[in-house]
């Protein structure tokens, strides 16, 4: 997908009020859960896979990529190919090369310069192959900082982020305004909406993009994504639970994705149909994302 294709499908979502699912599949066997979730709801959606991820499952972006045009090739529902949180250039690189429609680069744990000159490399190459670019700006975290209390110093500074968009001309923004990455120990996230807004006020044709979808509550969603008419969040990232169902229904740890491969068939079906549910159900009543593929 091009990269105006990749942003009208961000922007359609932030004018209509739903976002799009940004799914790690964490495996290439889930990438059929995602497809075939979007196929029946009639959903627009993202399938994403992370550096870490890459190492975690030992995939290369090219094995992914392939894997993704096989079973995504012809799925008759917008399927964006989304490299997620990554941290060096050439990473970026093999990505683009592999055909990845979208790539981010997450320099937020740098010092606020250095994430802008880094940022604003990926997007002069990813730009010239025609390939969306998200940056990061302010440290999402993961869970387990939610436990200090929330350390608002980690959070985007809006008028940061007008610089930060206008200095690296990227195409979509990663905020951070409380929620986090993995299992949250707590059953009631906090999202700060009044930073939310301010962002949105100052950068208000640029979609934005909430990390940390895992378990998050409907209604915390629902109010990101709206933003009291406005159009807040376009894309949503969720990625632990697909893993969590994964090993639930197989009752198997985290595995390398050549191990998963050979798992019976049967056993990987049953794990197929519950991350789709799964999915589905998120794009009915989280990210409002169905039917609407062919808006
Ligand atoms: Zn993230």
């Amino acid at each position: 997908m091009k990269r105006a294709e990749v942003l009208e499908q961000l922007e359609l979502a932030c004018r209509n009020g739903y976002a799009l699912g940004s799914f790690s599949p964490r495996n290439t066997v889930l990438i059929s859960a995602i497809v075939r979730a979007a196929q029946a709801q009639k959903s627009p959606v993202i399938v994403q896979m992370s550096s870490n991820e890459m190492r975690w499952f030992e995939l290369s972006a090219k094995e992914f990529a392939d894997a993704f045009r096989q079973r995504a090739g012809d799925a008759g529902v917008p399927v964006i190919l989304h490299l997620d949180h990554t941290y060096d250039f050439d990473v970026i690189e093999h990505a683009v090369e592999a055909g990845f429609d979208s790539v981010m680069i997450d320099g937020s744990k740098l010092p606020f310069e250095e994430n802008i000159a880094l940022t604003r490399q990926v997007v002069d190459y990813a730009h010239s192959r025609d390939v969306a670019v998200e940056g990061e700006l302010g440290n999402i975290g993961g869970a387990d900082q939610l436990e200090t209390g929330g350390d608002t110093s980690l959070y985007t500074v809006p008028e940061q982020a007008l610089e930060f968009v206008e200095r690296t001309r990227v195409d979509t923004l990663a905020v951070s305004v409380g929620t986090a990455h993995g299992v949250y120990p707590t059953a009631n996230p906090h999202i700060d909406f009044e930073r939310l807004s301010q962002i949105r006020d100052l950068l208000p044709d640029t979609p934005l993009v909430l990390h940390g979808g895992s378990g998050l509550p409907m209604e915390t969603v629902r109010r990101a994504i709206r933003l009291d008419g406005r159009g807040g969040i376009s894309k949503l990232n969720i990625a632990t639970d697909l893993e969590l169902i994964f090993q639930r229904v197989l009752g198997v740890q985290r595995m390398p994705n050549a191990e998963v491969v050979r798992l019976p068939a049967d056993a990987l079906e049953r794990a197929i149909e519950e991350v789709q549910a799964f999915v589905e159900d998120r794009m009915r009543s989280f990210l409002f994302s169905s039917g609407k593929a062919a808006i």
